[in-house]
């Protein structure tokens, strides 16, 4: 049998099972788009005729993963801090970016969100050694490859977010080997996602009515606030951004786990009155009965998921009937997979999907390309607290226009990181986190939530 002939664009996987490069052809002039080394073989640009294209790849030439790099960033706030919220006051932000280079020099990158000690431990102390050597591109064999060698420590928590992290550097490298955006790869058909503004947290109300205002004229259509401050003021602030944006964009509310069943059927019947579009986190996650009592006995639909790890978890959150809006993150619950894993789940059960993120802008994109691809899936979050995680992170940084994350159409995941920027809040010693509050995770004894009372209004 002949081998197929090249064609202009197409990625040379499709013609012999090469992972990364394409060829293209202008007239009688074929061209490997970018050098290709692996098996002591290279492979430069300048070209070849048609009939020999393709010759020098005959043996099977794999890229081969080279080493895991996990990086730990840390951004400390100027003193006194970034922002109040349920949890106190907010010192700083952490998240962890995922190098997967290989031996043809092309480099994935995924990120985690998690403890940052224990997932560089578990990520270059035990996944990196299980992984060198391994074809990037066998996605789905090295996720179970990795839920294996961590299952009897890390079905939930720092361990699957770790390997998930991987497995979203996995996907660049995939869809680059591919020569394909990740989006387009998970069925997508077009290069946007819907994105959300996440901020308005607890401040003076007429800041958070500017605030609101802001966040539309910057392109989005949908914000998102943290409440649970006290009865009052949930009330008053979601009236505030309501009259502020109006009635043709949207107001998510997340109340941050501290309603109680009572307060959160009460609070569900006035966000539905100010024609809230979803209703997050009432309760702590494992408390799933409140969840199933709450759900039907308001109109507001019910959200949570971003304390959820792996498909089991959420399978059951979503048997138990507890939300109407599932919010997997990749950087926290197995990464691209996982997500992908949860939002067909969700499907079958007649869910949507709306992928939490908080951590930096990889986390973003991945998540993006995810929904971009799903067919129940609505928006990502998108941080906009002001974050050089996320304003930073990217030589393109990410663009928001009428309310879309734009997409690449670049193969991969379609971001270069600014490495400039990592080194800059690289953490000089991973393992040594400064003590604080990183609005998720806190350090340091002066740093745990304190005692705090949720005043009702009963009246
Ligand atoms: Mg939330």
């Amino acid at each position: 049998m002949s081998e197929p002939q090249a064609e202009p664009g197409v990625p040379l996987s499709l013609h012999r099972g090469v992972t990364a490069g394409f060829w293209y052809c202008v007239g009688e002039k074929c061209c490997f788009s970018y050098q290709l080394r692996c098996d002591n073989l290279t492979i430069d640009s300048p070209c070849a005729s048609p009939a020999t294209v393709g010759s020098p790849l005959q043996r099977t030439c794999r890229v081969k993963i080279d080493r895991v790099e996990a990086i730990n960033l840390v951004y400390k706030y100027p003193p006194p801090g970034g922002f109040r919220y349920a949890g106190g006051m907010c010192t700083g932000r952490v998240t962890t970016i995922i190098l997967v280079h290989t031996d043809s020099g092309e480099i994935g990158v995924g990120s985690v969100y998690s403890h940052p000690a224990l997932v560089h431990l578990i990520v270059e102390k035990q996944l990196d050694e299980l992984l060198r050597g391994q074809d990037p591109t066998q996605v789905e064999e090295l996720w179970q490859k990795m839920a294996a060698i961590t299952l009897w420590y890390g079905r939930k928590g720092a361990a699957v977010s770790a390997l998930g992290g991987v497995d979203t550097a996995l996907w660049d490298l995939r869809g680059k080997a591919a020569g394909k955006p990740v989006w387009q790869l998970l069925g997508g058909e077009r290069p946007e996602c819907p994105a959300y503004a996440s901020g308005l947290l607890w401040n003076d109300i007429d800041a958070l009515a500017a605030e609101a205002t802001a966040h539309v004229e910057a392109g989005f259509r949908r914000v998102k606030m943290r409440l649970a401050r006290s009865e009052a003021f949930d009330r008053e602030a979601v009236k505030a951004v309501r009259a502020s944006i109006g009635p043709n964009c949207d107001i998510m509310v997340d109340t941050s786990m501290r309603y109680h069943l009572e307060l959160a059927r009460r609070m569900g019947r006035f966000f539905a009155e100010q024609g809230v579009f979803w209703y997050e986190e009432p309760f702590a996650p494992d408390d799933i009965d409140a969840y199933c009592a709450l759900r039907g006995t308001v109109s507001v639909p019910i959200s949570a998921g971003e304390n959820e790890f792996g498909l089991q978890g959420f399978r059951e959150l979503i048997r138990a009937g507890a939300v109407d809006i599932v919010q997997p993150d990749a950087s926290r619950c197995g990464g691209i997979s996982e997500v992908r894993r949860v939002a067909l789940l969700a499907a079958e059960h007649g869910l949507r999907i709306a992928t939490h993120s908080w951590s930096d802008a990889v986390a973003i994109t991945a998540n993006a390309h995810v929904v971009a691809a799903a067919p129940n899936g609505i928006t990502v979050e998108v941080d906009r607290t002001t974050l050089p995680f996320i304003d930073q992170l990217l030589v393109e940084p990410l663009d928001i226009r009428d309310g879309q994350l734009q997409l690449s159409g670049a193969p991969g995941l379609g971001i270069e990181l600014n490495f400039e920027v990592v080194d800059r809040y690289r953490m000089a010693d991973p393992l040594d986190l400064p003590l604080g509050s990183y609005s998720d995770m806190m350090f340091g004894k002066e740093h745990f939530p304190q005692p705090f009372e949720y005043v009702e209004d009963r009246g």
